[in-house]
C-alpha cells in the first residue's frame, strides 16, 4: 500500500519548488480563450463546420492527445487549481487528473443498434448534438473541463464553456491545454472555447444562443434549475449530501479508514464524498476509536457550536426567511486551518474533524464540502436508513454503506435511490478510483444520465433502408 502521508510530503516539496509565474502571466494568447462570449461562439461555430467531417479515428486521435497532455501537466493543473480557487489538496488533485485522463470513456462508448429483416435494414446511431454549452464548478474545475471535453468531442460535438468565475484562471489554462491537444492531432482551432472572464451575463448569452443545442450544468442547485428551465435539452449534474451508514457486521477498522480517506479526499470537495455518518450504537465507539487513529480530531459539544459560527453564515432566502448556509470561505480548506479558527492548534496529521451530533444538527443537514464529519448514533438499521434518506434531501446523488449484510445493502439501495451507491470502500470508488468502471466528473442525477460518458452527449438517429441489405 502507498503511504499517503509520505507521498503527500514529497509532492508538497516538489510543488513548492514549481514556478507558476509563466502561467499566471501568459506570454502568448491562450488557445480557445476569448474576451467576449460572441467571439467564443463565433469561433466554435466556425470550428464545428470542419469538425463535423471528422471520423471516429480522428476524434480518437484528439482524445489520445488530451489524455497525454493531462498526464504530463497534472501537477501544474493541480497546483494552479488550488492557487486559483483557494480550495482542495494538491496531491489529491494530481490523482484526480490522472484518473480523468485514464478512465474517461472515448469513442468506444458509442455504438449502433441494427435491425434487419424482411423489411430491410434499420440502424440507430449516436450522432452529435452540435455545439454544447457547459457550465463548470469551482470545486473540480480542470477535471470537469477535461472530462466533458473528452466525452463531448468523442460524441462529435463542439463545446463552449462558461466556467465558475472563481476558477477562471485554471479553467482558461485547461481550455488552452485541450486546444493544444486538438492542434497536436491536427484538429480544428477553437473546437473548445471559453471566455477569459465568465459572468452570469456570459452564461445567459451562451444559454440563449441559437447555435447552442444542448446545455450541461455541473454545479449546485441554482445553476441546474436555471439550465433545466432554459427550454433546451439540458443535462443537470447537481448537489448531493452523501450519507454513510456503518452497521454491526462491517469490518469496523477498515470502515473507519475508508470513510476518513473518502471524506478527506481533496478536502471533501467531491460531490460524492462522505458528508455524514449514521453508526449503529453497538459499534459506534469502536468506529470513532479507529477514526481517531486515522487523523481525526473529535470536537466537544461547545466546540461544535463554535465551529458552526465559523463555517455557516445566516442569510435571507428568496422568501425573506433567515437560513443558515455554508460560509464559502471555508469550503475545501484543510482541517488544520479550520480548527485554528476555534483556537485548536492541530498537528499536521489531522486531516478530518469529527463530532457526535443529533440528526437535526446543521453539519448533518448541510452539504459543507469541508473535511468535517458529523456522526449520529442510531439503534437499528431501519432507523439509520430512514435518517440517511432524509439527510440526502432527495438529491438521489450518492450514498455509502459499510456492511457485510446483503439484505441491508438491498434495503438501503432501494430506499435511497441514489445514482452512486458504494459498499465497503471510500466514496471515490464510485467514480472508478481504485475500483472498476469508468470515471466522470459530471454525475447527472436530476436528469438521469448518471455517470455521464460520450453517449450522454449524443442524439439517437434512425436510418432506414427499405427492402434491401437483408442479406440472408
Ligand atoms: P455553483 O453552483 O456555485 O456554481 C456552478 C457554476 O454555475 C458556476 O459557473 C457559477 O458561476 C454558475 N452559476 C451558479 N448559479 C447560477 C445561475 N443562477 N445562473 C447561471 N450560472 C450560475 O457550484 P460550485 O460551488 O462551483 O460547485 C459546488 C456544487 O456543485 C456542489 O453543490 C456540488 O455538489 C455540485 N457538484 C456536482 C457535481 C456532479 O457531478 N453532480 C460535480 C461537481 C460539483
Amino acid at each position: 500500500m502507498v503511504d499517503e502521508q509520505k507521498v503527500s510530503r514529497i509532492v508538497k516539496d516538489v510543488l513548492s519548488k514549481m514556478d507558476l509565474s509563466a502561467i499566471n502571466k501568459p506570454t502568448r494568447k491562450q488557445l480557445g480563450v476569448f474576451d467576449t462570449m460572441e467571439e467564443a461562439l463565433a469561433a466554435v461555430n466556425k470550428a464545428y463546420v470542419q469538425f463535423r467531417k471528422y471520423n471516429k479515428a480522428q476524434r480518437e486521435a484528439i482524445i489520445s492527445e488530451i489524455r497525454k497532455l493531462t498526464h504530463a501537466e497534472a501537477e501544474t493543473m493541480a497546483k494552479l487549481a488550488v492557487e486559483d480557487t483557494g480550495m482542495g489538496n494538491v496531491y489529491h488533485k494530481i490523482l484526480k487528473h490522472h484518473l480523468v485522463a485514464d478512465k474517461t470513456l472515448g469513442t468506444e462508448d458509442l455504438d449502433t443498434r441494427a435491425f434487419s429483416g424482411d423489411g430491410g435494414l434499420t440502424l440507430v446511431e449516436m450522432g452529435p448534438y452540435g455545439i454544447i454549452g457547459a457550465i463548470t464548478p469551482s470545486t473540480n474545475p480542470s477535471c470537469t473541463i477535461i472530462c466533458n471535453s473528452i466525452c463531448m468531442l468523442a460524441g462529435g460535438n463542439g463545446i463552449i464553456f462558461n466556467p465558475h468565475p472563481h476558477a477562471k484562471r485554471i479553467s482558461a489554462y485547461t481550455v488552452d491545454l485541450v486546444n493544444r491537444a486538438v492542434q497536436a492531432a491536427g484538429g480544428p482551432e477553437n473546437i473548445v472555447a471559453t471566455v477569459a472572464n465568465p459572468t452570469m451575463e456570459t452564461s445567459n448569452m451562451m444559454v440563449n444562443h441559437p447555435s447552442v443545442k444542448m446545455l450541461v450544468a455541473t454545479g449546485g442547485p441554482g445553476v441546474v434549475k436555471m439550465l433545466l428551465s432554459s427550454g433546451k435539452k439540458a443535462i443537470g449534474a447537481g448537489a448531493g449530501n452523501p450519507p454513510v451508514i456503518v452497521d454491526e457486521t462491517a469490518d469496523i477498522k477498515k470502515a473507519a479508514k475508508d470513510i476518513v480517506d473518502g471524506c478527506t479526499f481533496d478536502n471533501n470537495l467531491p460531490c460524492i464524498a462522505e458528508k455524514e455518518v449514521f453508526a449503529i450504537s453497538a459499534i459506534a465507539d469502536e468506529l470513532i476509536h479507529y477514526m481517531l487513529q486515522n487523523g481525526c480530531y473529535m470536537l466537544s459539544d461547545p466546540q461544535v457550536k463554535q465551529l458552526e459560527d465559523v463555517v455557516l453564515v445566516t442569510k435571507k432566502n428568496k422568501a425573506g426567511k433567515e437560513v443558515r448556509v455554508i460560509n464559502k470561505d471555508w469550503v475545501g480548506r484543510d482541517a488544520k486551518k479550520i480548527l485554528a479558527q476555534i483556537g485548536v492548534q492541530a498537528s499536521d496529521d489531522i486531516r478530518c474533524i469529527i463530532c457526535e451530533t443529533d440528526f437535526s444538527q446543521a453539519f448533518v443537514q448541510t452539504e459543507l464540502m469541508m473535511p468535517i464529519l458529523p456522526i449520529v448514533r442510531v439503534e437499528t438499521f431501519d432507523e439509520a436508513v430512514e435518517m440517511a434518506v432524509k439527510a440526502e434531501h432527495g438529491n438521489r446523488h450518492s450514498a455509502h454503506l459499510h456492511s457485510k449484510n446483503v439484505d441491508h445493502m438491498t434495503q438501503y439501495a432501494k430506499a435511497i435511490e441514489t445514482t452512486i451507491f458504494v459498499k465497503n470502500a471510500p466514496s471515490y470508488a464510485g467514480i472508478g478510483f481504485n475500483a472498476e468502471g469508468w470515471t466522470t466528473f459530471t454525475i447527472a442525477g436530476p436528469t438521469g444520465e448518471g455517470i455521464t460518458s460520450p453517449r450522454s452527449f449524443t442524439r439517437l438517429r434512425r436510418c432506414v433502408l427499405s427492402d434491401a441489405l437483408y442479406i440472408i
